[in-house]
């Protein structure tokens, strides 16, 4: 059954190729037709050739459905009054996930599965059409091996983050988690992820250990990705490069070198705003990786600590107001810069033999979810070409 949709006010591509010349690939008065969930035809509306089904969407503006590549969704627990004492002055610090990670443990399968798939729907009623989503507040065998399960019941883009903080059992011995990490919990988890993932920090694991579990990931398939660079200067950022990671998350405490490696390997930088919205720290310095030619992704975290967001818009609208990145530039680091992050050429873009994912917007044109914010404008979402929110 194929669908067209029509009456595309705005269509953002992204592709470089098409429309403004702009790399998203911007057309107006277009279309485009859907069969079998892919992208078959876009085009100009007047142009556009019969389908079983259209969709007339009246001048809306239509979008790729967002790629969220950072999130950490199977939790359970309520961290708003760390929250509340965060904003009344305290300070954020990586220990605060064993609150969560003792919440988790306690939860049952079904109440962890259903908080999980209200996260993911609330994420489409936002856009997104792609989300990653971590383990780590597990931190047993079996705990982090069922979060994973229950993540790859929801999407392809598990990750096994047993190496997010050292659980409380283990304070004294460090060394015998990470032994636990890359042996019998690597191997019960990694049939369920598609990547493996440390927290390089002070609080959490040096780079010694981050380097070692990411190895033992790489060596059973996994593709590797890393949280670092957040709370200070760190040699995360280096590790992640040396590596040939997919992404290096937070970089928030770059030095030059730091952004040269980034610039020079292709490791895609991912940026958080929600973090240091909820952290109250200084963001990241986007325009500094943009300009050096560094790969950008934009993502929420969702997570109930230090980002309790699950909405792209308003990442994107942090990055543009409070990073100095572009509109355009945050459209595309939160489509195509997320299918980077993940290695996935199929999606965080609407050209022929794309997955057809896309956003249809309460607005005219894209601008609007930085110029807008906190305003509801996603009208639609569909995933392979059937709306699901
Ligand atoms: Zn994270």
């Amino acid at each position: 059954m194929s669908l067209l949709v029509t009456g595309i006010g705005e269509l953002v591509t992204g592709d470089p190729q098409v429309g403004d010349g702009s790399p998203l690939g911007v057309l107006s008065g277009a279309a485009f037709v859907v069969d079998a969930g892919t992208v078959r035809w876009v085009g100009d509306a007047v142009g556009a050739p019969a389908a079983d089904q259209a969709v007339d969407v009246a001048g809306r503006s239509v979008i790729p459905g967002f790629v969220d590549s950072h999130s950490h969704l199977v939790f359970a627990g309520d961290r708003s009054a760390e929250f509340a004492a965060r904003m009344a002055g305290e300070t954020y610090s990586a220990g605060g996930i064993r609150a969560t990670v003792a919440a988790t443990r306690a939860a049952g399968d079904e109440q962890l599965a259903a908080q999980l798939s209200r996260h993911v729907a609330e994420m489409a009623r936002q856009g997104t059409t792609t989300v990653e989503i971590k383990s780590g507040y597990g931190l047993t065998v079996a705990d982090e091996a069922r979060a994973l399960a229950l993540a790859a019941a929801v999407t392809r883009e598990t990750t096994f983050l047993g190496a997010h903080v050292v659980p409380q059992e283990y304070a004294d011995d460090p060394a015998a988690y990470v032994d636990l990490v890359t042996g019998p919990m690597l191997t019960a988890c990694a049939a369920h992820a598609r990547w493996i993932d440390a927290f390089c920090e002070v609080g959490a694991f040096d780079v010694d250990q981050a380097r070692t579990v990411l190895e033992a990931g790489r060596a059973v398939g996994l593709g590797m990705r890393l949280h670092a660079n957040q709370l200070g200067h760190g040699p995360g950022v280096q590790l992640a490069c040396e590596l040939g990671a997919a992404a290096v998350d937070h970089c928030t405490y770059l030095t030059d070198a730091d952004v040269d490696a980034l610039a020079a390997s292709g490791v895609v930088a991912g940026l958080l705003p929600g973090v240091e919205f909820s952290t109250r720290s200084p963001y990241p310095d986007a325009r500094r990786l943009l300009d050096a030619g560094v790969t950008v992704a934009l993502a929420t975290d969702c997570n109930p600590g230090s980002s309790y967001t699950s909405s792209m818009p308003l990442c994107i609208a942090l990055a543009v107001r409070e990073m100095r990145m572009a509109p355009a530039e945050a459209m595309w680091s939160a489509t195509r810069g997320g299918a980077a992050s993940l290695a996935r050429g199929d999606v965080g873009h609407l050209t022929v033999g794309a997955r057809a994912d896309f956003a249809v917007l309460e607005a005219p044109t894209y601008l609007h979810l930085a110029y807008r914010p906190g305003v509801p404008l996603v009208a639609s979402t569909w995933a392979a070409g059937r709306q699901v929110a």
